[in-house]
């Protein structure tokens, strides 16, 4: 793969990951408090309640910070060729979401001081919280430069055998497509940035053509080939 087909993410794309980011850790540090907290103040009998009360917060907070999390890394997402920096980077959200809550879990579940009921409601809890926060981190589909750069080739040649220009499409800001046409009816007077397909993934993380573009430059490619061949039997 030569350097210029590798996926390089734009400058506004890098800041707006960093963003997704900065938001995702300051939120893992909330959950880490509200947990150090809870562990501190609410392994009790009598604050059952506040204990769930703090662990669907912790939850809710997790559940918010992978999700920033996941954004950012499908607009800046790490290479494969470390292993090891791929997997932490795109699975953070997992680690995260256990962390938030193991350390909880082991405390009630090995504290001297509250009941066998208390025990059970709230370790039962907090490990049905952990597992919930642990799965919603997971990254299912993780991107990677190298699965970017791979994917525009392919959208490349598609568009290529569609007749469209891979160097001139167009995007809006909002959605996740890119299109053949400035006059599609789903851009029609957005504000439109226009460049290689290559482009529109490096500004977006994602693209994808758009259906309405494709049909239509499909369409195009098949009556201009026709012409072509009757201007030959002509
Ligand atoms: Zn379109």
């Amino acid at each position: 793969m030569s350097n210029s087909d590798t996926f390089v993410a734009s400058p506004e794309a890098k800041s707006k990951a960093k963003q997704f980011r900065t938001y995702a850790i300051l939120a893992w540090i909330a959950a880490m408090i509200v947990q150090v907290m809870s562990i501190m103040k609410l392994i009790s009998d009598d604050t059952l309640i506040m204990m769930i009360v703090a662990i669907v917060a912790i939850l809710a907070i997790t559940v918010l910070a992978s999700t920033f999390w996941k954004k950012s890394n499908k607009l800046d997402p790490p290479s494969e060729k470390n292993g090891l920096k791929f997997f932490l980077q795109s699975q953070l959200g997992a680690i995260m979401g256990v962390l938030c809550f193991l350390p909880m879990v082991i405390m009630i579940f090995t504290s001297n001081s509250i009941s066998g009921k208390t025990k059970a409601i709230a370790g039962g809890a907090a490990s049905v919280a952990m597992t919930a926060a642990g799965i919603s981190g997971v990254e299912f589909d993780a991107a990677s430069i190298e699965k970017y750069s791979e994917e525009i080739k392919k959208q490349n040649q598609e568009a290529k055998s569609f007749g469209i220009n891979t160097d001139k499409v167009y995007w809006s800001k909002a959605g996740n497509k890119y299109h053949a046409f400035n006059d599609c009816q789903y851009i029609k007077g957005k504000n439109l940035n226009s460049g290689s397909i290559k482009d529109s993934w490096e500004a977006k993380g994602i693209s994808e053509l758009c259906k309405v573009c494709q049909k239509k430059s499909k369409k195009a490619s098949v009556a201009s080939g026709a012409k072509k061949v009757l201007e030959t039997v002509n």
